[in-house]
């Protein structure tokens, strides 16, 4: 019946029906939770006055490594000097676009393990399985909420997110065709905004996989699993997975399990499918970071090598031939001339691996899965009685081939001393080669340029066979997002900067000196009462150290986002919830509305929240979409001596009246501070990466009591790595109450011969301009 314009349809009392469109009363409460903001979905324009206030603080700095672009056929052209391309670009804008074009490719690798991975697990489990992360997060999207403005609440609603991203990266690679985008500051910008869309992919992957392989959801106690070389029980079948996507490993531990075989098989990872594979069950075994590939294929130790995607070795083919281990492929990224048989008979393709076929690609996880497991069950006894590596006698004789050329030293990218190592196993001494272990990241450069063709990585490997074989270690695995309940204890001690700072450490382990700086990075700031994130191959490499007191970091400092924490919170993608945990600083300290208001939130995290990214080995194109979409949320970024390769620094060189600041309680322009000083900036050492991180924690923000502790922090730093007090100290001292108070004499003398006036702390800082001045 119909009364009053409305009426009733019996079981559909929960269903408004509007002209054109059901809305259910789930989709009005989702319109609903917040009011919408300014800029939901942005597009290349929307928020391209933030990224150029950004780039007037921080403005580009380059360092290119090259200066002839040959992209074209007009080209290769020459943009020396004041030079111009035949399109009309120079130097500057050319390097911005190299930039935009590794942002966008570090974006599409993200997004592609994103759209892989959530379309998997739609098949496993259903566009309709719900996103549920846990009794302890309520914001548990905070990137999605901000840059799309939407809550997903199942698998389902994340395929209209990776459309959006899928579009964006459209747009934003085609403006770096030729005769596009003209201006360096505006490819900047577009490099901002595809690499905030990279920030989105990962988070959308890492809620898809925490949903769909029921991941650890923030937990703080995440299990401690062994870890390296010698957690490898080497009598079993051994079965090592490398790369990023835990798909395929997932459903081999699922297999196992089922066959009854998880006592009679090791399941072992390199890279961030290592740490996946960690997160889903305890008994896997992670070896270590990327720059461990060449050493454990080398090894022979695995029975069969499992690639699927994303910072693997190119030449794995041909390095699992040597070992005679068969290679499965599991994805459409790497395919290697390998034949495709997802759809042949499991046991015949298991049969012609046994029989000598090199590899295989086998793109549905489950196939897969059954192949891995049978395959190294019965490869294992065939493969037990080759010797992989030269005996230490052999190294010896390799050794002497040398012909001393130094080729070696001139090739490796950390400068390793090569040939004073084999100098010295000629005569026996295998030091100088085991020395090289640590340092070394496997890359294989020395082995290209020999002219004798020595196995070089080889021949490290076996002479520091006791570091390497006989050390297990501890990695907690990785917990996912920051828990909601975490935040509100840290939020406003870190906003006051009572909490003097969040210190991130991600990225590759393309480290200039081994895994050993960034894990006395960790420790350093966990001592000093920083919150200590890890994440990637840096939470790997971690993991390889043990402290004076011989506990591993992970065993030693507990594993939550707490003052003092070392917080593994899981691989390249999981790096979204360190930008979340940032996020929701603002929506749950500050109560903020997250709802497509990016720039207002990106404000209060660049003003108000202490934290410093580390990307010590950064060496991807991942890499540098991850720090570039860090910067845009107002996040620094250190990186390593490697990361001058990237060519483009955000750094900056203003005078302290220079740093002009809005107090938003008064309106008012005021005299801001370097804090930060610089938005992306490579560290030459390990020492000038530490001060930098304790300064670059510093925020206009800070009460006196925070400010002082950060400062103390600061020049203590300063004092033991360079020996002297900070030469810029006085322009963080705003008046006499920042000083702490057991360095007061000391301080207050540098300030009087710096000439230091006292200035006033902003109320309320931000660099958006007050409404009425709009
Ligand atoms: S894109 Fe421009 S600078 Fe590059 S090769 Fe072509 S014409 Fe020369
Ligand atoms: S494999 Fe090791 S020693 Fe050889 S070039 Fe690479 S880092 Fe240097
Ligand atoms: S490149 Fe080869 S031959 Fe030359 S010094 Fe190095 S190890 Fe010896």
């Amino acid at each position: 019946m119909i009364k009053d314009g409305r009426f009733t349809l019996d079981g559909m009392e929960n269903v408004v029906i509007n002209i054109g469109k059901i809305t259910t009363e789930e989709e009005i409460a989702e319109q609903e939770w917040e009011p919408m903001g300014p800029t939901p979905k942005p597009g290349i324009l929307s928020l391209r006055n933030w990224d150029h206030r950004l780039l007037k603080d921080f403005p580009p700095f380059y360092a290119p490594i090259c200066d002839m672009c040959c992209l074209c056929t007009y080209g290769k052209c020459d943009l020396t000097g004041d030079r111009k391309g035949a399109c009309g670009i120079d130097i500057a804008a050319q390097q911005a676009r190299m930039v935009l074009i590794a942002c966008c490719i570090g974006t599409a690798a993200h997004a592609g393990h994103a759209n892989h991975v959530l379309h998997e697990l739609i098949k496993w489990r259903g566009r309709d399985h719900p996103i549920d992360l846990g009794p302890h997060i309520d914001v548990e999207a905070p990137i999605i909420r901000t840059v799309v403005g939407t809550i997903p609440k199942t698998l389902g609603d994340l395929e209209g997110i990776l459309d959006y991203v899928n579009q964006q990266l459209v747009h934003a690679l085609s403006s770096a065709h030729t005769g596009q985008e003209g201006s360096y500051i505006d490819f900047e910008s577009k490099a901002l905004h595809i690499s905030m869309i990279d920030n989105l992919a990962k988070e959308v992957a890492d809620i898809a996989q925490i949903a769909g392989f029921d991941f650890p959801k923030g937990d703080p106690d995440a299990a401690l699993i062994e870890f390296g070389f010698g957690s490898v029980d080497r009598t079993k079948p051994i079965i090592v997975f490398i790369g990023h996507y835990p798909a395929v490993s997932v459903a081999t531990i699922d297999y196992i399990e089922e066959h009854g075989l998880s006592d009679k098989m090791e399941v072992c990872g390199i890279c961030c499918t290592a740490i996946e594979t960690s997160r889903y069950s305890a008994s896997a075994k992670v070896i270590g970071p990327l720059s461990m590939q060449l050493f454990f294929v080398r090894s022979g130790i695995a029975d069969v090598i499992v690639l699927d995607e994303q910072c693997v070795r190119t030449d794995l083919l041909e390095e699992a031939q040597k070992v005679g281990a068969p290679l499965i492929l599991t994805t459409d990224k790497i395919c290697y001339n390998l034949p495709d048989v997802t759809n042949r008979d499991s046991d015949k393709v298991v049969e012609d691996l046994l029989n000598g076929a090199p590899g295989v690609l086998i793109s549905d996880p489950h196939k897969a899965a059954k192949v891995i497991t049978e395959t190294a069950l019965k490869m294992k006894p065939k493969r037990d009685a080759l010797n992989h590596l030269p005996e230490l006698e052999e190294v010896r004789e390799l050794a002497e081939e040398c012909i001393e050329c130094g080729w070696c030293d001139r090739a490796c990218p950390n400068s390793l001393p090569v040939k004073d190592a084999m100098i010295k196993a000629k005569e026996g001494d295998f030091k100088g080669l085991s020395d090289l272990f640590s340092p070394c990241m496997s890359c294989g450069r020395c082995e290209s340029e020999c002219k004798k063709d020595l196995p070089i990585v080889s021949m490290i490997l076996k002479s520091a066979q006791e570091i390497a074989f006989g050390e297990t270690y501890t990695m907690r695995a990785g917990r996912g997002p920051v828990l909601d309940t975490e935040i509100r204890k840290v939020g406003a001690p870190l906003v006051l900067g009572e909490i003097p700072g969040i210190v991130a450490l991600v990225g590759c382990s393309n480290f200039p000196d081994g895994e050993v700086e960034v894990a006395k990075i960790a420790e350093e700031f966990a001592r000093r009462n920083y919150i200590v994130v890890a994440t990637g191959c840096s939470a790997m490499a971690m993991a390889m150290y043990r402290c004076e007191d011989g506990q591993t970091l992970y065993e030693k400092y507990p594993g939550t986002f707490d003052a003092g924490g070392i917080v593994n919170i899981g691989s390249c993608v999981a790096n979204a919830h360190v930008i979340g945990a940032a996020i929701k600083v603002a929506a749950i300290f500050a109560r903020l509305p997250l709802r497509g208001n990016f720039e207002e939130i990106a404000d209060y995290i660049l003003n108000k929240v202490g934290a410093c990214g580390v990307a010590w080995g950064a060496m991807s194109q991942k890499a540098a979409s991850i720090g570039t979409g860090t910067n845009r949320w107002g996040i620094p970024v250190v990186l390593g001596p490697h990361g001058s390769k990237y060519r483009r620094a955000y750094i900056s060189n203003k005078e302290l009246s220079e740093w002009e600041l809005y107090d938003k309680r008064t309106g008012e322009v005021v005299e801001g501070e370097p804090a930060p000083e610089h938005l992306a900036y490579p560290a030459e050492t390990m020492e000038e990466a530490i001060v930098l991180i304790a300064k670059l924690c510093i925020r206009p923000s800070d009460n006196s009591k925070g400010r002082q502790i950060k400062l103390s922090n600061y020049v203590d730093l300063y004092k033991k790595y360079m020996k002297t007090l900070p030469p810029d100290l006085h322009l963080f001292v705003r008046n006499e109450r920042d000083i702490p108070i057991t360095m007061k004499d000391e301080i207050m003398e540098y300030l009087e011969e710096a000439g230091w006036e006292p200035r006033k702390a902003i109320g309320d800082p931000t660099r958006l301009v007050p409404e009425e001045e709009v």
